[in-house]
């Protein structure tokens, strides 16, 4: 190890940031299936996705060869209002919790949107606008990823129409507000504007929405608006192929140091920020290079890896979108309303999915109340509020350190603070008044999930 005394903060330059993103499917030594079409049972082509997705996202998507792609100079350059971002080491919480280990944290919560999101949001919408499209899609849960979205395409001057779900347009009316100011249409899902949000109200008149019914309603909007395409936050290999300036600037930072971690921790809802942090780690200990051991975090009420099946699955609801090979719980799995931790999304990204299917990761599900207590005690030490999502990265983070003091290893602990719990107070106020219930679902729920999954 360098005898460098390691700062509080690491920031690289404009100019070491990376200028490629890291396609990790390319080192993989077996790729994930390819996504089919429901109709046909047989892989999608790429003219199907494209009558959804923008084009050059669908390229991505598709490309399991080149190992670099090129980050437009647009791209790089709007990434320079908000990145780099800074590479923290947790000298606090080190302390707080008397521990031997070294831990570190990549933090992405420096922008309005409040996340990682922004690193695909501004891609997508340069690609949707390269392309001459006029508007985009999406849905989204939390918020994060419509203002994302919102600042994207306010960036590039294209329109955007957001699902929101119910119960977060409900709760966070606030987060509204800002994608407004973007210049976004926000819409609560299920809506009565689309068939799929009209079919879902008649089915369960009282429901709060959820993710798969807004993909569902955005997916529809884009096909049936002229010169629009649907634009997705997480899970497709595009995506997390974005969100890989996560991980490659930690490990610019990390090597200035000498540092390599042993443990690397991320929260796993789609999977986006887990494989964008995981990505240059892992593309070495596919080439045998480091043994890190990878935590994928998922909330214990919405188990997908953990105790979800490896099979095809629809990503939406409503049963329109391709199948990926995922693990999944069923896209008619509906995680409890009274979850407020996020991540509540029944599918994982493909790759992820693959990677913890052959073995090159393990995963930890972890309730609610334990995260927010975590969430807290990092809160106070550390500083920075933190989202919901991020503290099972916490969580998970502080019990490998915990083991670190018991053991008396010096592990080098890497993990990812996704974002800010800023538009989560509501949740926080249901900690700090201890009504917040840790739900898990009981067998009997996960077969009503595994049920809806498509026969093959
Ligand atoms: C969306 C979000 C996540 C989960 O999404 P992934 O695709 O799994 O990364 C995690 N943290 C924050 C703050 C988010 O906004």
């Amino acid at each position: 190890m360098s005898a460098k005394k390691i700062p509080y903060k690491m920031y690289l330059s404009e100019e070491e940031m990376p200028k490629t993103w890291l396609n990790l499917k390319a080192f993989m030594p077996d790729q994930h299936d390819p996504f089919l079409n429901p109709a046909t049972g047989k892989p999608c082509t790429a003219e199907e996705l494209e009558a959804v997705f923008c084009t050059e996202c669908v390229e991505q998507e598709l490309n399991s060869t080149d190992r670099e792609i090129e980050i437009p100079a647009d791209i790089r350059n709007f990434y320079k209002t908000f990145r780099p971002s800074p590479l923290v080491r947790a000298y606090f919480l080190e302390e707080m919790l008397k521990t031997p280990a070294q831990i570190y944290y990549k933090f992405e919560g420096n922008n309005t949107s409040g996340s990682h999101k922004l690193n695909s949001a501004a891609a997508q919408a340069y690609y949707a606008k390269k392309q001459g499209l006029t508007s985009v899609t999406t849905e989204t849960g939390a918020g994060q990823w419509g203002t994302a979205l919102a600042m994207a395409c306010a960036f590039y001057g294209l329109d955007l129409k957001v699902f929101m779900v119910k119960t977060s347009y409900e709760q966070k009316p606030y987060r509204k507000e800002v994608m407004k100011t973007y210049g976004a249409d926000v819409v609560a899902s299920p809506s009565d504007t689309t068939e799929a949000g009209r079919k879902i109200l008649s089915e369960f008149p009282g429901t709060g929405g959820s993710l798969g019914c807004a993909i569902a309603e955005a997916v529809e909007t884009a096909v049936k608006t002229q010169n629009c395409r649907y634009v997705l936050g997480s899970v497709l290999d595009h995506v997390l192929l974005h969100q890989t300036v996560i991980g490659q600037e930690s490990k610019i930072a990390l090597d200035k140091y000498g540092v390599q971690p042993d443990v690397v921790i991320g929260c796993a809802g789609g999977g986006s920020n887990f494989g964008g942090l995981i990505a240059p780690f892992m593309a070495e200990k596919l080439q045998g290079k480091n043994n890190i051991d990878f935590i994928g975090v998922e909330p214990a009420s919405c188990p997908s890896m953990s105790r979800g099946k490896y099979a095809y699955d629809f990503c939406d609801s409503a049963k329109i979108t391709p199948l990926a090979k995922m693990y999944t719980l069923g896209c008619g799995f509906m995680p409890s309303p009274d979850h407020a931790g996020g991540l509540r999304y029944h599918g994982m990204s493909p790759v992820v999915s693959k990677l913890y299917h052959d073995g090159y990761m393990r995963v930890r599900a972890v309730k609610q109340t334990e995260v927010f207590a975590a969430a807290e005690k990092f809160a106070r030490c550390e500083g920075i509020l933190p989202a919901p999502e991020s503290s099972h990265a916490i969580k998970v983070a502080m019990d490998e350190a915990i083991k670190c003091r018991e053991t008396g290893e010096k592990k080098v602990i890497l993990f990812g603070l996704t974002g800010t719990g800023y538009f989560d107070l509501a949740a926080y106020k249901s900690f700090n008044e201890g009504t917040m219930k840790d739900y898990i679902p009981t067998e009997e729920d996960l077969a009503r999930g595994f049920a809806s999954l498509p026969r093959l």
